[in-house]
Order: C-alpha cells, then structure tokens, then sequence
C-alpha cells in the first residue's frame, strides 16, 4: 500500500520562536503578509507578538481580526474580501484553531471561482489547491491544526460543521512557540489539552494508522498523559507547557497522516448546534467511547495506557485498558469536564437533535476510521449515555 506522508516544509519549534517569524517569510521569498486572528489577540496586545517580527523585517502586514470560535463560512467570506482588498502574498494564522482554520479556508476559497461556497469542499472532496501559503502560528496547545491537511468551518445554514481535507490546507510553515501559551486559562488550557490527547489516541487506534503516524501518535501520549493535570494546575509551568505545545503538534501530525475517528466524529455535531468548545465536546465523549471501542484494538489501547503512563510496562492488556478507561474518566474529573447537562444544553433539545447529530457523525466520515464501526442505533445510544455522565 502506498502511504503518503504529509508535513509544513518548516517548522520553528521551541520558545521564542516567534522572533523568526520575518526571517521564515523572507527564506521563502514572502513578504506582503495578511495576518487572521481572532478580537481578543488584538484587544489584549498578543498581536503585537506576531507584528512585531514581521515589521522588524521591513514587512507592513495587514489584520483580519474578525475570526469567530467554530469559524463560520461567512466569516471565512468576510476575511476572503479583506485578502483581495489587499495586496498579499502570505496568509498568517495566528491564534488558536479557530484563526488558524480561517486563514487556510481563506487560501481555499481564494483559489475557487468567484461566488463559490465553503461547502463545496466539504470531505469527501479533495481541497487541493490553495491560491497563496498560510504560515501557522498556534497559541493554544491543542488542535495542530498548524501541521494537518485539515480545516474545519461551520455550515452556518445548516449548523454544520464541515471536514475539509487537503494539500490546500496544509500550511507552507509552522511557528510552534509555547511561550504563547502562558496566558491560556485553566478552562481552554484543559479543552485543548484533552482535543490534543484524543487526536493521538484516535490516531493511534485509526484504521489508518501506519508507522509514520504511530511514530508521531506515541511521542504525541508520552509528552501529553503526564502533563495535563500538572499545566492545569499551574499555567506558569514552562516545562508542561512545552510538552503539551510539542505534544499537540505531533498529536496534529499523527492525525493528519492517518484520521480522527469516532470521538470527533461525535464531537463535531455538538460543537455545532450547542456551540460547546471543540475539545471540551471530545472530553465529554472520551470515556464513553473509548469504552465502546477498546474491545476491537485492545493491544492499541493498552499501549496507550502504557505511554500516556497509567499503566504499568507489566501491566497485561486487559489490565491496561481498563486502567485506561478508568485515567480518562478520573481525568473529566480532575479536569472539572461537565456532562451536557450539567454544561447547560436542555434535554428535549439534545433528544430532539440526536438523529440529526448521528446523521451528520456517520455522513463524516470519521466513524468508519473506528476500530470498532458504529451503527446510527450505536451513536445514538452513546449520545445518551454521554448525555447522563
Ligand atoms: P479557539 O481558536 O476557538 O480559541 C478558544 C479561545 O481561546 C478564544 O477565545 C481565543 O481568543 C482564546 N485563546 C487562544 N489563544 C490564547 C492564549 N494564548 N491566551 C489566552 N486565550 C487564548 O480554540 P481551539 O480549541 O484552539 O480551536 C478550536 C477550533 O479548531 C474548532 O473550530 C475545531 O473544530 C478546530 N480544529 C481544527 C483542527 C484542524 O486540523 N484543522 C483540528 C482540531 C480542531
């Protein structure tokens, strides 16, 4: 079997980085950038950061500054008028995977004739081509969006939120600076943390797994398991944060060459109708479908018991994956992770939409990366069981 292996050209990783951003765009021949972030980057200064490297250069880059969480295809309309009102030659995603998802659907929909819309990339369809690089710059350790083939935008006419897959969406360069960490409260440091363990782990029980992602996947839960309690805890902890910033990008390297797989294919649909946090929907689902799953990849899941390191190297398989079981569930716990309900979404809503979410779940494609392949009856029993905690 042929497997292609996808990666940005350059990554910069490690603290400070960032000072390299101008340098990185002129060693790639770039000079007239438009940076995408979200209103808080430039309300509380942190845009600064990311100008400042640029301009050191002799750059003047441009701001895009309108991205929403859960970025929307309208917004995505609304940065592609801001690029053609300009003069650029480089997009920067610089933020979280809200602003890093914008930029590289902006470079999408850029290279499409005029008046087409976001969906028409929706998976299964090949989002190749991209009209300009995106170089990515992260700020919370958790989706590496910053090293996939992956964007993710809302359907805002039919509340979905849509894979889009690519060589268009991969980034040119990536900029992997923990230091821009330090400011993440202990809500999102947990949300995303967690969204970037389950990448590993979804990665790693993928259908699609092969050696360069388990490569990838195991370093992703060794660097991960151990720190998420600790820079909950304390966000000034540099050492945790530079495990978890490296953690999500290889977590993202994982996934984008192998998949996600049921947990996000679950997790979608929640984020999109009931605007929870991308990663606080996975922790929600973790336990409830690890347990669902592990029977089919019990050899899978006892490895990553044993790197994530609640399990012991003599631990046998079935000891381990229900010590796994039992870490993730200790870890909602620990990390103060609500149940649907008790994150405020009314129960007649949740039923009233769970044929809806499975439909969508299944129409995604990630289920059928699952070791163990749901039916619309399966994913709809899981809602309900997430549903009572
Ligand atoms: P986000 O980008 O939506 O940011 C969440 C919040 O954190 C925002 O309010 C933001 O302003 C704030 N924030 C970001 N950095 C901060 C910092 N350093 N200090 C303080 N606050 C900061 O959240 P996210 O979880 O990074 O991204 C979620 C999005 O990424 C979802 O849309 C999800 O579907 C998508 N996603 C994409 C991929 C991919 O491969 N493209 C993978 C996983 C998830």
């Amino acid at each position: 079997m042929v497997q292609p292996i996808l990666a940005p050209r350059q990554m910069l990783i490690g603290g400070g980085s960032l000072a390299r951003l101008g340098a990185l765009l002129r060693q790639f021949g770039l000079s007239r950038p438009l940076v995408v972030t979200d209103p808080w980057m430039v309300s509380s200064g942190m845009v600064e950061r990311c100008l400042a490297p640029l301009r050191a250069e002799g750059m003047a880059p441009g701001l895009f500054s309108e991205t929403v969480p859960d970025p929307t295809d309208t917004v995505v309309e609304a940065g592609l008028r801001a690029l053609r009102a300009g003069d650029y030659d480089v997009l920067i995603g610089f933020g979280g995977g809200s602003p890093m998802d914008t930029a590289k659907a902006m470079a999408i929909l850029a290279a499409a004739p005029e008046g087409t819309k976001m969906r028409a990339f929706k998976a299964p369809a090949a989002a190749d081509r991209a009209a300009l690089p995106v170089i990515c710059v992260p700020t919370t350790a958790g989706t590496g969006s910053e090293a996939t083939r992956f964007t993710v935008i809302t359907d805002s006419e039919r509340d979905e939120k849509m894979l889009i897959a690519g060589l268009g969406a991969l980034p040119l360069a990536a900029v992997v600076d923990h230091e821009l960490t330090f400011s993440l409260p202990p809500r999102i440091t947990a949300d995303t943390g967690i969204d970037s363990l389950t990448h590993a782990l979804e990665a790693f029980v993928s259908r699609r797994a092969n050696p360069v992602s388990d490569m990838y996947a195991r370093e992703a839960m060794r660097l991960i398991g151990p720190m998420l309690r600790p820079v909950h805890a304390d966000g000034a902890d540099a050492r945790a944060r530079e495990a978890m910033m490296l953690g999500a990008t290889l977590a993202g390297l994982a996934f984008s060459n192998a998949s996600v797989a049921l947990v996000h294919g679950m997790s979608r649909p929640i984020g999109a109708h009931f605007h929870v946090p991308h990663g606080l929907s996975n922790a929600m689902l973790l336990p409830a479908v690890t347990a669902y799953s592990l029977p089919a990849a019990l050899p899978r899941y006892a490895e990553a018991a044993r790197l994530i390191g609640c399990a012991r190297a003599e631990d046998a398989d079935q000891v381990a994956g229900a010590k796994l079981l039992e870490e993730l569930r200790a870890l909602n716990r620990d990390l103060a992770v609500p149940t649907p309900a008790a994150h405020g979404i009314p129960q007649e809503r949740w039923e009233a939409l769970l044929p809806t979410m499975a439909e969508q779940a299944l129409a995604s494609g990630s289920p059928a990366n699952n070791p163990r392949v749901p039916s619309a009856e399966e994913i709809l029993a899981l809602y309900r069981e997430v549903w009572r905690g």
